[in-house]
């Protein structure tokens, strides 16, 4: 496995030539542990989503995501996780949480997280979590203050935020809004906002919705800074 030094990965993302574009996972930058993942979960070629939004999210910007369900957006935003804590080195316990990822329901964060420790589980020494509800709270509570990156549903990461006095987010550096819509629709408005509140203005967020609405521009106008426009159509 080739692995490159720090500085010389951050140069690379730098590097990235967004008018370029890149068609496999090998095309880019990535540290060792994470080609490992793709390649062994045998992830060669990126969808168009993966495409589109992995080299701008690498680089650091805002994404606003339109995507079609199926279209392959959860590497879209967990390569991009993976990889820019990695070159921060926010790893470790003390190191805080540094990415929080929000879906609307159980089932999907639960999706999503599996496809981070399959993905992770290579060499990435990252402390990940799941907070759904369904456990109780206390024993949630000893272990987010730990996290390094957690998979959440909206009411849950806020009633932790607003509750557990140990659960620092003051260092958080992504935070991604997968299927926005059906938070959105759900009724999870209001809790998206107060999440927010609670977390660092200086921070990379990507926001994925497989439609758009009022709401979803709305929630993008609060939520990004600047953000790049990434769609495509359903794929056949
Ligand atoms: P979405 O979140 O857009 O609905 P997912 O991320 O759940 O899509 O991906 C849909 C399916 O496509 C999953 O089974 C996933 O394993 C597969 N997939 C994602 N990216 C790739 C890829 N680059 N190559 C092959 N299969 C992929
Ligand atoms: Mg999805």
């Amino acid at each position: 496995r080739e692995d490159v030094d720090l500085e010389t990965l951050e140069r690379l993302v730098d590097e990235i030539d967004l008018k370029h574009v890149y068609k496999d996972f090998t095309d880019l930058p990535l540290s060792g542990p994470t080609k490992q993942g793709l390649k062994s979960s045998h992830f060669a070629v990126m969808t168009d989503i993966q495409a589109k939004a992995i080299p701008i999210a690498l680089k650091g910007h805002d994404i606003l995501g339109a995507a079609k369900t199926g279209s392959g957006k959860t590497l879209s935003f967990l390569i991009p996780v993976l990889e820019n804590l990695f070159r921060l080195q926010h790893i470790g316990t003390d190191a805080g949480l540094g990415a929080l990822i929000i879906s609307p329901t159980r089932e999907l964060a639960i999706q999503i997280f599996d496809v981070l420790c399959k993905i992770g589980k290579h060499g990435h020494m990252f402390a990940a979590g799941l907070v759904i509800g369904g456990k109780s709270l206390e024993s949630e509570r000893q272990a987010l203050t730990r996290m390094n990156i957690l998979v959440a549903t909206p009411g849950r990461i806020l009633q932790h935020l607003s509750q557990t006095a140990a659960f620092k987010v003051d260092d958080l550096k992504m935070l991604v809004l997968d299927e926005a819509d059906r938070i959105l629709d759900m009724g999870f408005q209001r809790d998206v906002d107060a999440i927010i509140e609670y977390l660092p203005k200086e921070r990379q967020t990507l926001l994925y919705s497989a439609t758009q609405s009022k709401k979803v521009s709305d929630l993008a106008r609060l939520s990004l800074q600047d953000p790049e426009y990434v769609s495509v159509h359903a794929e056949d």
